[in-house]
């Protein structure tokens, strides 16, 4: 077992302290990655809060994370001590049932093991990038192309992927009007990957106060939600809708916005049921869907696009003892566009700083 620092969760309530956790000892087939940076997704406050079920305390969140792998075991193949690597949203699955088969772990029947709060193989729950190392099965270690600064890298994890795949998997592209609704950690990602693929992108936003930032990212028109008039003039418009807002919306009035064979997909999750008129998909032809970050195939291809690109998402850089004020900023939709940690500055609890 290797004893590292860490900032956990003690409760749903309390805010986050430095820690230590043990991680385990380097299988065969694992990685040890020394983590530079890691990002703050909207997700690690839903879990700490317990926002999404109970968990169990203390809890190392962090699923946007990037470093350098500095042991491997004896049976891996895909990295080398010195790579540059990251580990996104999971870090195992079944590997047998038919998803995982086709090659989308990330829809593992099973369920995917996620990078933190979830129940690992060995039966100890996984803790997240939030500390200084983690040990990780080869197959969930992506390869950070050298184009990529670290820091810059740790979003595209999950805000990169999550983005990423619904864009590919949709064919957003020349010809095709994409609309991104909230420019967040993830819409600001969603604008710059449609823009590279070429597609005409549009952002949905409750207010024009991020404008300028918007039409800078790529968008090409940016419209107000708050105004009725948006809804009228874009009426059977768009080849594609992706969701990035986690709080409800009025489901009717955006599938309107779809054109023959058009879809809307929410990558936001709100906790809450929608209400849908399905007279609303007849029209149209219109579908509404999900999807949940991407494989590990694909996080990867997301990765090499980013680099091809230059594509790299807008960062704050903080350190570990901001944590806590970055979660109330997050919140507040105070931050453009996505908090990222400095690992370097998470050195322990007083006198156990290394
Ligand atoms: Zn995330
Ligand atoms: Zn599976």
């Amino acid at each position: 077992m290797l004893t590292v620092n860490a900032y956990a969760a003690p409760s749903a309530t309390d805010p986050l302290v430095p820690t230590t956790i043990e991680r385990r000892d380097v299988g065969p087939t694992d990685v040890l990655i020394a983590i530079r940076y890691a990002g703050i997704c909207h997700s690690d406050i839903h879990t700490v809060h317990g926002d999404w079920g109970p968990i169990t305390y203390p809890q190392v969140v962090g699923h946007e994370i990037v470093g350098e792998v500095v042991e491997i075991g004896p049976e891996v193949t895909r990295h080398k001590v010195g790579d540059r690597v990251g580990v996104g949203c999971m870090v195992n699955s079944c590997r047998e049932c038919d998803n995982c088969r086709a090659g989308m772990e990330q829809y593992c029947l099973k369920g995917n093991v996620g990078t933190y709060a979830s129940v690992d193989r060995d039966g100890t729950i996984t803790q997240g990038g939030y500390s200084t190392h983690v040990v990780v099965d080869q197959d969930f270690v992506l390869r950070v192309p050298e184009s990529i600064p670290y820091e810059k890298a740790a979003p595209l994890l999950c805000a990169g992927i999550t983005t990423y795949s619904p864009l590919a998997h949709w064919h957003a592209g020349p010809g095709k009007r994409v609309a991104v609704v909230g420019l967040g950690g993830l819409g600001h990602m969603a604008v710059k990957i449609a823009h590279a693929m070429g597609a005409e992108v549009t952002v949905l936003s409750r207010s024009l106060r991020k404008k300028d930032d918007g039409l800078a990212l790529g968008a090409d028109q940016y419209y107000a939600t708050g105004d009725p008039g948006t809804f009228e003039r874009l009426a059977n418009h768009f080849d594609l809708i992706v969701n990035t807002v986690s709080a409800p919306l009025e489901l009717d009035a955006y599938l309107g916005l779809l054109r023959l064979d058009g879809t809307m997909v929410n990558v936001g999750a709100p906790a809450e049921a929608l209400p849908l008129h399905v007279f609303t998909l007849f029209g149209n032809r219109r579908s509404f869907a999900g999807s949940g970050i991407g494989s590990i195939a694909e996080t990867q291809e997301m990765l090499d696009f980013c680099a091809e690109h230059g594509i790299a998402p807008e960062t704050e850089l903080i350190a570990a003892s901001q944590i806590n004020d970055a979660y109330a900023r997050v919140l507040a939709s105070d931050v453009r566009y996505r908090f990222v940690i400095d690992i370097a500055t998470l050195t322990g609890s007083g006198e156990d700083a290394a």
